[in-house]
């Protein structure tokens, strides 16, 4: 049986009548950006989070560094965000010309919270809490520190569409919490797409300027823009999807919970679950210290596997300015070294799910 790491069609046939439908009528309506399924987007979006209000973007990356441009931070800053990321939530910071500050992870991947204040200096302006590969981070220390520091919080959602902590969903604890909408990501697109949502009136308004060239009336611009509209087609999709959130989520993490009670091998190192937070299993990802090996061993079951990811954001080349180096963050590196996710996506049968546990059971 070949098992590819993610099926996006899987998600595409849950619903095709729907996505059909939905694609035509845009198709056919004559209006292309920002129109009525862009608002309807985004108030039914801001209402699945619990967010006063949403604006839809070209993408995740946009939503991050807008999410510092509107507020005011950039060069001589510093931002603290935990080291195992994936790379655009650096990239979010440093396109503004701030500086990131890691920190390492705690016990289920999320930044350590026990290891954040040690790192806040007169320069920190925020935290960027990444709700990394589905599970919401620890908040309730991270809002403290914010509240004692004055900083500002921002959250990368990402992979975390539904995710909760303590009842609360994430994307709605700080300033500014950042979606991405690209196909694989549990909210997911057909193309890319993006969004911030906000309780904060002036920042759901300034980042609407800021989308649209930086203009508010059309041809009087205040600031220097950008072009990241989230375009009427995908946020049509996007509404058929989200009408389905529900029972979406309830299956990644039905299949997450089998993973959790039926993979059973001393080589491997299952996910933890934190108290009062909720994962949703973006990605199902285990650790083995025999990683290549495990690979070669699922490979030959024609099992597909992805690494989230091969090299932390400190050792990229593209970071090489910000003088880390090997052995610098020793837990990030270990993670680097031994993660593996394996096949979670929505659409996933019984027998393929049988299968990769059998097939992880007897590595
Ligand atoms: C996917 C992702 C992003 C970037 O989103 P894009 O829409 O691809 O720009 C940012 N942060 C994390 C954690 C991601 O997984």
């Amino acid at each position: 049986m070949k098992i590819m790491p993610n099926r996006m069609d899987r998600g595409f046939f849950q619903y095709q009548d729907e996505f059909e439908n939905k694609a035509l009528e845009v198709l056919r309506s004559g209006w292309y950006v920002l129109g009525k399924e862009v608002s309807s987007f985004e108030e039914e979006f801001a209402a699945y989070t619990g967010a006063k209000y949403c604006v839809g973007l070209a993408s995740g990356l946009d939503a991050l560094w807008l999410a510092f441009r509107v507020l005011g931070i950039g060069e001589g800053d510093e931002v603290i965000v935990q080291g195992n990321t994936y790379i655009a939530s650096v990239m979010g910071i440093t396109i503004n010309g701030a500086t990131p500050i890691f920190v390492e992870p705690d016990d289920y991947y999320q930044i350590d919270p026990a290891k954040i204040e040690e790192k806040i200096t007169d320069k920190t302006k925020a935290i960027l809490v990444v709700h990394l590969y589905g599970q919401a981070s620890n908040m309730e220390p991270i809002v403290s520190l914010c509240k004692k520091y004055h900083l500002r919080l921002v959250e990368d959602c990402a992979q975390s569409h539904g995710a909760c902590y303590r009842g609360q969903m994430t994307g709605t604890f700080g300033d500014i919490g950042c979606f991405s909408f690209y196909p694989s990501k549990n909210l997911g697109a057909f193309g890319d797409g993006g969004a911030i949502v906000t309780n904060d009136e002036n920042i759901a308004k300034d980042m609407k300027i800021y989308r649209n060239y930086g203009s508010e009336k059309r041809y009087y611009n205040k600031v220097v823009g950008t072009n990241s509209r989230l375009d009427e087609l995908q946020a049509g999709l996007l509404r058929v999807r989200l009408s389905h959130m529900d029972e979406l989520t309830a299956e990644k993490q039905a299949i997450g919970a089998r993973y959790l009670a039926e993979l059973h091998n001393d080589k491997i190192t299952l996910p933890k679950l934190l108290d009062g937070a909720t994962h949703v299993y973006h990605q199902f990802v285990i650790r083995c210290k025999d990683r290549d090996r495990l690979i070669a061993y699922l490979n030959e079951k024609e099992i597909g596997t992805i690494i989230h990811y091969p090299i932390p954001p400190h050792l990229a080349e593209a970071y090489r300015y910000l003088g880390f180096r090997e052995g610098d963050f020793p837990i990030t590196e270990t993670l680097a070294n031994e993660v593996l996710s394996i096949p979670m996506y929505n659409g996933m049968t019984k027998e393929e799910q049988d299968y990769v546990i059998d097939a992880i059971n007897a590595f």
